[in-house]
């Protein structure tokens, strides 16, 4: 598993672009094997990722944020229930960002955000995040162009603060086609147990399809930074995205070079009776 190179490729270069039209959301190209050979590599790095979120709780010294953004039924859920299956609840939090409440568009934009960034030891995943506030915010022209285009400058800074106090920030983009899309919106319609996540707002979503490609265009390449990269995940096939998250994500663990904490005292020779 461990020869496998880092997808670096899916990474966007600090400074941009993200050449979003440019990235193929069916792109295989990293991982050279089949279907099934990828779902079995993906087992072993969950299990992988089981040991190091064990050894973050254990040791208790790094934090990690994992931001998820992508277009509806662009994977998210899946992606937190797949990835992160079999890791100890106690360490991983999911925040998930809905439309404000009335109190949360009493304050800054940020102000909702902030109590839900990882403490030691901690992995937190965000389900959308503030950048809903240069996104969909953007889109609908919720603010004006002049107060939402201040808040890239506003994000940098601060991620720049959780890194600087010793956060590990990943920003992944589950990339897929509007075509996907379609087949998915249209699998919610038809499949009783996927109805309940259908929406009709998700249609009129879909009609401004390419003002969110542009929002997300501009967002990512404004907002990667050497500390809190983004990477673009191509998306389109589900055990695709599920090993290229998990392999993310075990390196960016693995880079930590974590260790188990030293008890402190001498335990050589206490038998327990
Ligand atoms: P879902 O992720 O399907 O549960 O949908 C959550 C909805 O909340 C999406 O339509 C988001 O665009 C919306 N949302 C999240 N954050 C914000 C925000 N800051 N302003 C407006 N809408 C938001
Ligand atoms: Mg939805």
């Amino acid at each position: 598993m461990s020869d496998l190179a880092h997808p670096d490729a899916y990474r966007v270069p600090p400074g941009g672009p993200a050449d979003l039209a440019g990235r193929d959301p069916a792109d295989r190209s990293w991982f050279p094997g089949t279907k099934k050979e990828g779902r079995r590599l993906t087992k072993a790095l969950n299990r992988r990722l089981e040991e190091l979120q064990e050894l973050l709780w254990a040791e208790h010294r790094h934090r990690l944020l994992v931001v998820l953004q992508a277009m509806d039924t662009g994977g998210k859920d899946g992606t937190i229930r797949h990835v992160f299956d079999g890791t100890n609840p106690q360490g991983v939090k999911v925040a998930a960002f809905k439309r404000p409440t009335p109190d949360e568009l009493a304050h800054d934009y940020l102000w909702r955000v902030h109590p839900h960034v990882p403490g030691d030891g901690e992995i937190a995943i965000f389900n959308r995040s503030h950048y809903e506030d240069v996104l969909v915010v953007r889109v609908h022209g919720l603010v004006p162009e002049d107060r939402w285009r201040r808040r890239y400058g506003h994000i940098v800074e601060f991620e720049r603060l959780l890194t600087d106090e010793g956060t590990t920030i990943v920003k992944l983009f589950l990339h897929i086609s509007k075509e996907e899309q379609r087949e998915r919106l249209q699998a919610r319609l038809d499949e009783p147990d996927k109805r309940w996540k259908f929406s009709q707002a998700d249609l009129a979503e879909r009609e401004r399809w390419d003002d969110y490609q542009a929002a997300y265009e501009e967002a990512l390449s404004r907002t990667s930074t050497d500390d809190a990269p983004w990477y673009v995940v191509p998306a389109d096939r589900k055990w695709y995205r599920n090993l290229v998250v998990s392999k993310i994500l075990v390196d960016c663990l693995e880079a930590l070079d974590m260790r188990y904490p030293d008890p402190g005292d001498d335990l050589a020779g206490i038998v327990v009776t």
